[in-house]
């Protein structure tokens, strides 16, 4: 074969020349080219909820492309679309009331922003300002690397990015100085709104907060006018326990983010749901007004349908159970390390659970990490530390035997890598 061309995500091609093909993927499994199996422990980044090609998911595409492929979705619209906006309505945190589509998680979160500054455009009162949480990761595109933590993701890219006030991460014990911070820079009302992942932060570490922050922190965008948007890109769709992770807070956003588990994994599609009153600030015969976004693909069909049939499965099998019963396995599954000296702190919410692993250098670039994905690789798991920081975030089929022996592996990996204390 001649040399491959394709330039990855995420990859330092230098330092990893050569790259497993992946031939057939099912249930908890990849298999490649030559019928090794491999346990995907991270649900391939946070997209497969149910298990890779559900039947029913896979059923749902095959039949929709023998009806529809892309149509532009300006002055159009088709039956996958609007039954899946009902659906997501009747799902989501009450309060939302429009759904506009678009195609990765990244713009889901572009899209908010704009909403957020359109619609105090469009009601006469602009606002510009956007506040973020430290640590968060919402995408690779400018706007959301804008509203990202800076750090070596982006530090190439820094002079294209615009400045957000940024809140403490709340961690233990510090949950005040984030409210309290919040609430100094509503004061001036400029902020138009608040960008959060509720409950964990993915990329930037899998760090949890409680849900009662979110509730207080939704108090003071209430106060002071200011927007919540929910980034539930990854919470979504049943990670941290329920189908959203706001629920826990007993929170409505003005606006939510939804991706990745949205088909359960099998094909590109992303939500932006918002409330009444952004939608009829766009609303006009003024045609300034108008929502000035798009994408080619914007509510693909196909991806329409792969979403709606994961609606169902949520409907018709016992999602919530599997997700309850997974994640008491991963709750105990972190009791092993309770006293396990290699590891500095283990956390878990709903199905996520993660791991500090005790290294003399930490961060992203830590080289421990490549180490001990090789590591897990050599093992049959696909496990892609962030850093220091292991993680399991696997899809809701994953039987208790497999995630025991990831346990067992990430208990060998400590003895193998961690520092001494
Ligand atoms: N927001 C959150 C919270 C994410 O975790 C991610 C991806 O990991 C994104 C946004 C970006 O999603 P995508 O990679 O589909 O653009």
């Amino acid at each position: 074969m001649n040399r491959s061309a394709v330039w990855h995500p995420f990859t330092q091609h230098a330092l990893e020349p050569a790259m497993q093909s992946i031939a057939r993927t099912g249930g908890a499994h990849l298999e490649t080219a030559d019928g090794r199996r491999i346990l995907d422990a991270i649900s391939s980044w946070w997209v497969v909820t149910h298990g890779h090609r559900h039947p029913a998911i896979v059923e749902a595409i095959r039949k929709t492309a023998d009806s529809l492929d892309q149509i532009i979705f300006a002055g159009l619209t088709h039956e996958p679309a609007e039954r899946l906006a009902n659906a997501l309505l009747g799902l989501a945190p009450s309060g939302l009331d429009w759904v506009f589509y678009s195609d990765s998680g990244s713009t889901s979160v572009e899209v908010a922003l704009k909403m957020a500054l359109g619609y105090f455009r469009n009601i006469g009162a602009p606002r510009s300002r956007i506040v973020a949480m430290e640590h968060s990761y919402h995408g690779d595109t400018i706007g959301t690397m804008s509203v990202g933590a800076r750090g070596v993701f982006n530090a190439a890219y820094e002079p294209l990015l615009f400045e957000v006030d940024t809140i403490p991460f709340p961690a233990a014990g510090r949950e005040q100085e984030t409210l309290d911070r919040f609430e100094e820079v509503s004061r001036d009302r400029s902020t138009a709104a608040l960008i959060v992942e509720p409950l964990v932060l993915g990329a930037g570490g899998m760090l949890m907060y409680p849900a009662w922050v979110l509730a207080e922190l939704r108090k003071i965008t209430e106060a002071y006018g200011t927007l919540l948007i929910a980034d539930e890109v990854m919470t979504g769709w049943g990670r941290t326990g329920t189908l959203f992770a706001c629920e826990q807070a007993s929170v409505s956003p003005d606006i939510l983010c939804t991706s990745k588990g949205l088909t359960g994994g099998a094909i590109p599609l992303a939500a932006t749901l918002a409330t009444d009153a952004i939608f009829q600030a766009h609303y006009s015969v003024d045609r300034k007004k108008t929502f000035f976004h798009s994408s080619s693909y914007t509510a693909n069909p196909i991806a329409c349908a792969a979403a709606l049939a994961n609606a169902e499965i949520w409907r018709d099998e016992p999602v919530t159970e599997r997700i309850a019963a997974l994640s008491a396995r991963q709750a105990a599954g972190l009791r092993r390390f309770r006293d396990n000296p290699f590891f500095t702190d283990s956390r878990a919410t709903g199905t996520i659970a993660a791991l500090d692993l005790r290294t003399d250098s930490a961060g992203y670039l830590a080289e421990i990490g490549p180490k001990l994905r090789a590591f897990f690789l050599e093992r049959g798991l696909l496990v892609r530390p962030l850093g220091n920081v292991l993680y399991l975030l696997p899809p809701y089929c994953i039987t208790r035997n497999e995630l025991d022996g990831l346990y067992d592996a990430i208990e060998e990996a400590g003895e193998r890598f961690g520092s001494r204390p």
